[in-house]
């Protein structure tokens, strides 16, 4: 009897390894350290999928991407599935697992796989290691993504759960890692991310643009790989990071081959990862005096102050909705968004998606839904003499014509006309070279 609990315990009991805050502008990534977890363990299976979590992405001493990454390890049972190529070794996802290896030898070698290679001499890179059988409290993941969290929070967490784990220098990867863990998806996306050869680090990425464009019209269930108006691989990072590139999808089962598709350098490993990326889990619906810095929210509101292009080809305007007044941005880099947005005027009621800037306190729009657009009657002609016929002209008093035939002065009469917009009711976004992480793209909206 005794036993047979015991082993029921332990077919659930599943080791966790989570990892956060390895990389830094100058390189590494943290998924490239993973597939090395993955990697130093050949006699492990992966259990479901690796996870790419992203966390609040407003939080000022963020790392790069601020992804956080776990992976459970065991012995794999049931169906599987191909997932990834390292070194040559095929990679497989187990729809079940059981509890397999020493958990304190696991956690040994993952510290040693990040003091091997995490940027430890990047100020902003703080490592967090954790191995757990035990999950998390999923609220931890809620906070995590939507406001700033302590590290004495994570701790806690980690405490509860009786996990092992390890934080280098300051300790915020910590955070990230509890995070990761603690995640059980609503919605869901996945990634395909291959990575270069060593030598290749730090050079430029030889990657086909026309092979990218065939991929993102061939497999409708990937998004963000290309940016059609702009010109703009946006697959590929800008980093000298060891990755090549990373395809996104609301499915994982054609991943591989929309991977096939792109042509260019020759990845050394590539895995699939399942992730909250294009969730707008961070999103979270609010009255705009309830709206706080380093927030995701969604706002709906009157257009009370119109659009007007500020030094640097930002837009800004402002909405109100009866418990306060709150001014949005379009910047520069959002491109053709800013002329939708330069097309509103007051009186227009919109709903905005978008991260909260403190200083100064701004919300920077993702997306944007269009629900009333406003009647505006404007004049097209003076008004007619009553007598002559012929058009009047302005007194310069406001409202007042002249006529200069007969010397017959009249108020109003103008011939007016509704204004003609320039935009629909309806949603719009920032371009993909703009796209944030954790947005949902309109595209895949439905699919969610
Ligand atoms: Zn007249």
């Amino acid at each position: 009897m005794h036993r047979k609990l015991l082993s029921c315990f332990q077919s659930i009991a599943v080791p966790y390894i989570a990892l956060d805050d390895t990389d830094s502008v100058k390189g590494m990534c943290t998924t490239f350290l993973l597939t090395e977890v993955i990697r130093s363990f050949p006699e492990l299976d992966v259990i479901g999928y690796p996870r790419l979590v992203r966390l609040n992405p407003n939080i000022p001493w963020k790392t790069r991407g601020n992804a956080a990454l776990s992976v459970f390890l065991g012995k794999g049972m049931g169906n599987r599935l191909k997932i990834g190529e390292i070194g040559g070794r095929e990679i497989y996802s187990y729809e079940k697992g059981r509890d397999y290896g020493d958990v304190g030898e696991i956690f040994n070698t993952v510290v040693s796989l990040v003091e091997k290679w995490a940027v430890f001499d990047d100020e902003k890179t703080n490592p967090g290691v954790v191995v757990s059988r035990r999950k998390p409290s999923q609220s931890f993941y809620w906070k995590a993504v939507r406001s700033p969290v302590s590290l004495e929070d994570a701790i806690s967490e980690l405490e509860s759960t009786g996990a092992l784990y390890k934080g280098f220098k300051n300790k915020r990867g910590l955070i990230g890692a509890t995070a990761s863990l603690s995640w059980r998806p609503r919605k869901r996306t996945y990634e395909l991310i291959a990575y270069r050869y060593r030598e290749k680090w730090g050079k430029p990425r030889e990657i086909d643009e026309k092979s990218v464009v065939e991929m993102d019209r061939k497999f409708p269930e990937t998004f963000d790989n290309y940016d059609y108006r702009n010109r703009y691989i946006a697959i590929s990072p800008h980093t000298p990071c060891p990755i090549l590139y990373g395809i996104r999808a609301v499915s994982p089962y054609n991943l591989e081959n929309a991977h096939r598709t792109v042509k260019g350098e020759k990845e050394e490993r590539w895995m699939i990862f399942l992730s909250n990326q294009g969730t707008d889990d961070n999103m979270v619906r609010k009255k705009i005096r309830d709206i706080r810095g380093y927030e995701s929210v969604i706002v709906r509101g009157t257009v009370e102050r119109e659009p007007e292009t500020i030094e640097g080809g930002h837009v800004i305007f402002s909405i109100s909705d009866g418990t306060g007044i709150v001014d949005c941005a379009a910047y520069e880099p959002t491109k053709e968004f800013r002329d939708v947005v330069r097309e509103l005027i007051k009186g227009d009621v919109v709903e905005l998606y978008g991260g909260v800037r403190s200083e100064p306190f701004t919300l920077n729009i993702e997306k944007m839904r269009v629900l009333h657009l406003e009647n505006r009657m404007v004049k097209i002609h003076n008004p007619r003499c009553p007598k002559c016929g012929k058009r009047m002209k302005s007194t310069g008093r406001d409202g007042y014509y002249r006529c200069r035939n007969c010397g017959i002065k009249v108020k109003g009469g103008e011939e007016m006309e509704e204004l003609k917009r320039g935009i629909k009711e309806g949603w719009y976004e920032v371009p993909v070279c703009a796209r944030r992480h954790l947005a949902t793209p309109l595209k895949i909206m439905p699919l969610l």
